[in-house]
């Protein structure tokens, strides 16, 4: 067998090779996979601080031809890399705006707000606002039931033109939150430039609130950023008890986790809270 120098990778590196090849063939079954159908959209409930259900998130999932099933984390940064998350937003929104459309029927689903996570690349692509108003033309959803959610990474160029899309989209009654809030590189003074209705704290510093002293002053100051610019907040990533009533205490609207609920099928997301005629 031939021996690997030290330099060897310097011109050509098998794992490299071997990784790029990967990349390509699992950018082939997403565009497959979009076609088949293969993306399914999970939700996982939101409720107020008294424990009412008032919303949900989307979040997707792929279900491969070959029985994997594979985690947003697995495929969402190639699908922004290679342009595909576009078809693929496009598609979750859909079938979110299909969803908020059923629940309308429904007693118990039917004041209920969808949060869908909007990738920077999608927001910006072509007629993306055009876009939205045909699908929840097409579908009935009422705009003011879509959340759309947007990581600070819209913060970090275009500016204006960013803003002037969201301000289209408000035009057209749906609301924006910002999601992962603390963790990327959003300018304080721009985020009262932006149309927001919420701010979401990142599971990260929910994570050890309820056990590490040093984690609660940042919680609290992201708290009182968002109640000064009069959003609403959500906390992610509830997983315990203590979590939750620091959170509530704090001043939390809406609150998000295992504690509270998994992502589910959409399907089993109706089943477990609609009064039961759904359809
Ligand atoms: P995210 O928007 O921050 O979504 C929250 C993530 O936290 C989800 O991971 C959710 O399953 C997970 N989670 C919920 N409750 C808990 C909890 O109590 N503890 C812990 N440790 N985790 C919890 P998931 O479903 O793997 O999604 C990962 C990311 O993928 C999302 O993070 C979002 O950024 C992205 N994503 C998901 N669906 C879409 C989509 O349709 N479009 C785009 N562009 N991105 C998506
Ligand atoms: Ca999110
Ligand atoms: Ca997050
Ligand atoms: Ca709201």
């Amino acid at each position: 067998a031939k021996s690997h120098g030290r330099n060897s990778s310097r011109f050509f590196d098998p794992c490299m090779q071997a990784a790029a090849e990967h990349q390509a063939m699992l950018e082939l079954a997403m565009r497959e996979g979009l076609l088949a159908r293969q993306f399914v959209l999970f939700c996982q409930p939101q409720f107020d601080t008294r424990g009412r259900l008032v919303g949900a998130e989307v979040l997707v999932r792929w279900y491969r031809s070959n029985g994997e099933i594979l985690s947003p984390d697995e495929f969402i940064g190639l699908a922004e890399s290679s342009g595909l998350i576009v078809p693929l937003g496009q598609y979750v929104l859909e079938e979110a705006c299909h969803a908020l459309a059923r629940w309308q029927d429904d007693h118990s689903l039917r004041e209920l707000e969808l949060a869908v996570n909007v990738s920077v690349r999608q927001l910006r692509s072509a007629n993306f606002t055009e876009k939205v108003a045909d699908i929840l033309l097409e579908t009935g959803a009422r705009a003011s039931k879509l959340c759309l959610e947007l990581t600070e990474s819209v913060f970090a160029e275009n500016v204006a033109e960013t803003v002037e899309r969201m301000d289209e989209l408000c035009g057209h009654g749906v609301q924006f939150s910002l999601d992962d809030f603390g963790t990327g590189y959003s300018s304080l003074s721009y985020l009262k430039r932006f149309p927001l209705t919420a701010l979401k704290i990142d599971r990260a510093f929910v994570h050890d609130v309820h056990v590490n002293p040093d984690a609660v002053p940042i919680v609290k100051a992201i708290i009182a950023l968002a109640r000064s610019l009069k959003l609403e907040i959500v906390a992610e990533g509830v997983e315990h008890e203590a979590q939750r009533n620091f959170l509530i205490d704090s001043g939390c609207n809406t609150l998000q986790g295992y504690l509270l609920g998994k992502p589910m099928p959409i399907s089993e997301f109706e089943q477990m809270y609609s009064s039961g005629c759904v359809g």
